[in-house]
């Protein structure tokens, strides 16, 4: 099995990416490198912080890597929070602060659409790769389901009627932002090998 360093230390993406393709390559995450240090995410794109994280693991290791970065990119709110999607609410945010001051910004907005939008960096044997994903779908009045992680428990995909955090999460794998992207990358390597 060929190894590819996921460059996160997020349980939840690296669970995601096991289940999407842990059956062809061994996912490497960053504790199993032991690789600590916070990387900060300077860029003012997702598509750069996906850059900046897979280089930093590639540079240092000379492992194959990947990285990804998302965005919630909400209509109304002129595409906001996108890339500060995760400090929306402030710097040590947590992910409920985060929901709580989405909803409030949205209150009485009836334009609820929204995006989530994953961008994952690919670097392999020297070369830049990059795959985009997105799920269309529309923020709730309140939070509802206590899976998943981030904004799922205000994020409804088109077609459904529950929530992320409320569908199985082989459901959310199979239609979200990074299932898409991930399933792009899975392609892209197979065809690869
Ligand atoms: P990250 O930089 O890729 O970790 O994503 C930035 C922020 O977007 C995270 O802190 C989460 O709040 C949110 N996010 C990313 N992916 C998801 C998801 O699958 N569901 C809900 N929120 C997400």
């Amino acid at each position: 099995m060929t190894d590819l360093v996921f460059a996160t230390n997020n349980k939840h993406k690296l669970f995601e990416a096991q289940t999407k393709i842990g059956d062809k390559f061994r996912i490497i995450s960053l504790a199993d490198l032991n690789f600590n240090e916070e990387i900060e995410e300077t860029s003012d794109t997702i598509e750069g912080n996906a850059k900046i994280k897979a280089e930093i693991i590639y540079n240092r290791f000379g492992m194959n890597s990947f990285a990804d970065d998302t965005g919630l990119e909400v209509e109304a709110l002129n595409n906001a929070p996108g890339v500060y999607s995760a400090r929306y609410a402030g710097e040590n945010a947590t992910f409920s602060d985060n929901c709580n001051k989405l909803l409030h910004e949205m209150q009485g907005m009836t334009n609820r659409n929204a995006r989530f939008r994953t961008a994952i960096y690919l670097i392999l044997n020297g070369q830049h790769y990059l795959f985009e994903g997105m799920v269309h779908g529309k923020i709730t009045e309140t939070a509802f389901g206590n899976g998943g992680f981030g904004y799922d428990p205000i994020f409804m995909p088109d077609g459904y009627d529950k929530t992320f955090a409320e569908l199985p999460l082989e459901i959310k794998n199979s239609i979200s932002h990074r299932g898409k992207a991930l399933e792009k990358l899975c392609d892209f390597l197979e065809s690869h090998k």
